[in-house]
């Protein structure tokens, strides 16, 4: 028997990162490896509603690694979104969607990268590669997973590659991909019960730009002001995320899935890097909207890059 692999995706993990998880170490225990998933953070009402679709547990919660674990990492690269202690570990696998950045190894290492518009595609790829059989339950993650990284192939961040694998997913799932895929998609709208704070960190990511300190965080809604009207706690919330953290930007996100586009709510003292990128001016309320825009990782983060 190889040795334990943990396999896990990024801090504040959405759907993918939770879905593709438990797919992967799926996939590596069927490659002859040792694996578990885990994951970085709690569960999301989305991945919750995934889980409860296919029938699986929620994989263990771990905030750090020790030296001398091995890794599987999905759905990430970059050190400042990944698992404390990773330094020390080794990554023997990374399957992953994003840009590549910061990331080396000690070692030689498995690297997929694909620019398709879900980290599950790729899985789903592999299983097709390797003939293995895709289950009933791991056929209804991954189709969970491309369903929330393409907005239900609405973002332009889909490709062929994702269309196709939905197809052939919904029907080992045996479920209704466009109908299946409201439902899941609702489920992650409900913010109800989480407090101003979990709401700007539920899919918080850290980049850095040009030696700046970034946060964009986005959150899903079927109307805007389904989040919006909570404003004033949310941008205290903002403010306070920003001083603790030194953040230079924070760029809070929320996005309209029925209708795709997103507001944009812009805090910090590079705030007036977003007026340059997307040549939108900020209102009083340092908020702006974006017509057509519903992807961080390919119509906000890019340009915010290029202008910090
Ligand atoms: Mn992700
Ligand atoms: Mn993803």
């Amino acid at each position: 028997m190889e040795d334990k692999v943990l396999v896990f995706g990024h801090k504040n993990p959405d759907t993918d990162s939770i879905c593709s998880s438990i797919v992967m170490a799926d996939l590596a225990n069927k490659l002859g490896y040792d694996a578990e998933p885990v994951r970085l953070g709690s569960l999301n009402k989305e991945s919750e509603f995934a889980l409860n679709a296919a029938g699986v547990e929620a994989q263990r919660q771990i905030s750090k690694v020790e030296e001398g674990d091995k890794l599987i990492l999905v759905d990430h690269n970059e050190a400042g979104q990944s698992v404390d202690g990773r330094e020390n570990a080794e990554v023997v696998m990374v399957i992953d969607h994003h840009r590549i950045s910061d990331f080396s190894t000690n070692n030689p290492l498995y690297y997929i990268a694909k620019p398709y518009g879900c980290t599950s595609t790729i899985l789903y790829e592999l299983y097709k590669q390797h003939d293995f059989d895709i289950s009933k339950e791991m056929a209804t993650l991954m189709l969970s997973a491309i369903i929330s990284d393409t907005l239900l192939l609405k973002s332009p961040t889909c490709t062929e590659k994702d269309v196709e694998a939905l197809n052939e997913l919904e029907k080992i799932a045996e479920l209704n991909a466009a109908e299946y895929g409201l439902e899941l998609l609702k489920a992650g709208t409900d913010l109800s019960e989480y407090t101003s704070q979990e709401v700007i960190n539920l899919d918080a990511k850290e980049v850095d730009g040009n030696g700046k300190k970034i946060v964009i965080a986005q959150v899903n809604a079927a109307q805007i002001d389904d989040v919006y009207s909570r404003k004033e706690e949310l941008s205290f919330a903002i403010e306070k995320e920003i001083s603790d953290r030194e953040l230079d930007l924070f760029v809070f996100v929320i996005t309209d899935i029925i209708n795709s586009n997103s507001k944009l709510m812009c805090f910090g003292n590079e705030k007036a890097v977003c007026e340059k990128a997307f040549g939108v001016e900020l209102d009083e309320e340092d908020t702006m909207f974006l017509e057509g825009v519903v992807s961080r990782k390919k119509q906000i983060l890019p340009k915010i890059l290029e202008n910090i």
